[in-house]
């Protein structure tokens, strides 16, 4: 059979991607026994997985997620024959986790984001938008009605210029990740909620990477006493399972409950992994060891880095961005770490703006100094090597 013109016209998309650096591949893992994994046949020490505390694997997450529920699927949406208690005590208590009167849980971080985002903010509405948020914050306010205006990264002053110029007829909302996903830098919480509350705009924070794994665990915007109004969370990050979750006043989990559509239209989550995820709601509370191990990884990963000379920023995340450059170096990069029994992802655009790839390196509470070290001397071995 000869090629269809969709195989031609694809394959040469692919030919363009690959010619600028930008093809993604998908290396296969299994990974039962954190910080190593085998990735394609071969032991790797991976340093690019979001399982900060080293939860993925834990044998007691194991055993919820394996115990005998009555049923597995939720066999419909919320709506119509979905829901369970089981969905209702998990709300609950993820809302009182994050410090807020309701939740509503989604199947992943970024239906929650497209589908609270789409929801909430209407045709009369305003949303002033970081510029390195999320994709799915993104994809959310591309879908909503409302117009939105990008600020530039993490700055308070460009932010309220966009706030004087822009006032709409309805609602201003600020929306921001917590932790920046690819660069492991903190929004200025205290000050967004400032030009929140002098504006009259609702605070989103997306808390994905903060949850679990910076101070008592509960989200930047506890820590920062920034009181969000809107707080998505993820669970397939430091919790280590999946799913996510939207917090806020009661008004706002009905008013998602009928209005967003990733959520509406969706099968409800299983009942195994309602029973995995309140496990680890107990582990992530109780992990102030592990966040504080996490931690000195972090630090030491990145003043190591720091004494080779890299630009590196002294952030109290666990994402480490390795700058670069162009994404050919990033992979090279990525290559000659796999050559040293080590894995790490280089990111490229349009992951990340052009001209900024990077190699994005992350610690968990699962390794363990040396394992830094490892790194670090693999990283200053393929920068002296051609
Ligand atoms: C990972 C991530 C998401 C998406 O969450 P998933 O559950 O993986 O879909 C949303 N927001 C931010 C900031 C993230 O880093």
């Amino acid at each position: 059979m000869s090629p269809s013109r969709l195989d031609t016209d694809l394959r040469d998309r692919l030919h363009a991607l690959d010619r600028a650096g930008l093809l993604r591949d998908t290396p296969t893992l299994s990974h039962p026994e954190p910080p190593f994994a085998n990735r394609n046949g071969r032991r790797v020490l991976v340093f690019c997985s979001n399982d900060y505390l080293g939860l993925a694997a834990h044998p007691e997450l194991r055993a919820a997620l394996a115990a005998p529920t009555a049923e597995l699927g939720a066999t419909a949406s919320r709506l119509i024959a979905g829901t369970r208690p089981a969905h209702h005590a998990l709300e609950a208590r993820l809302a009182a986790f994050v410090e807020q009167p309701a939740a509503l849980l989604f199947s992943t971080g970024y239906a929650a984001n497209v589908g609270a985002l789409s929801a909430l903010i209407g045709a009369e509405d305003v949303a002033f938008s970081d510029r390195l948020n999320h994709a799915s914050v993104i994809d959310g306010l591309r879908l909503a009605r409302g117009a939105t205006h990008v600020y530039a990264h993490a700055d308070p002053d460009d932010l309220e210029r966009l706030l004087r110029r822009h006032r709409g007829t309805g609602a201003a909302w600020i929306v921001t990740d917590a932790v920046f996903s690819m660069d492991g830098d903190l929004a200025p919480l205290t000050e967004l909620r400032r030009l929140a509350d002098r504006y009259g705009a609702y605070l989103y924070v997306d808390e994905a990477h903060a949850l679990g794994v910076l101070g008592a665990g509960r989200g930047l915007a506890i820590d920062e006493d920034a009181r969000a109004d809107v707080v998505v969370g993820t669970l397939g990050k430091a919790f280590g399972v999946a799913g996510a979750f939207v917090a806020g006043p009661r008004s706002l989990r009905t008013y998602l409950e009928n209005r967003a559509r990733s959520y509406v239209f969706s099968t409800a989550p299983p009942l195994p992994l309602l029973a995995a995820t309140d496990r680890a709601l107990d582990l992530v509370r109780d992990a102030s060891q592990r966040r504080a191990r996490l931690r000195r990884l972090a630090d030491q990963l990145r003043a190591g880095l720091r004494q080779q000379g890299h630009d590196v920023r002294m952030d109290p995340t666990p994402i480490v961005p390795l700058p670069v450059g162009a994404p050919e170096q990033a992979m090279a990069l990525e290559r000659a770490l796999l050559e040293r029994g080590l894995y790490a992802r280089g990111i490229r655009p349009p992951t990340v703006p052009p001209g900024t790839s990077r190699l994005r390196l992350v610690p968990t509470a699962a390794h363990r100094s040396a394992h830094v070290e490892a790194l670090l001397s693999a990283i200053r071995d393929a920068h002296e090597a051609p």
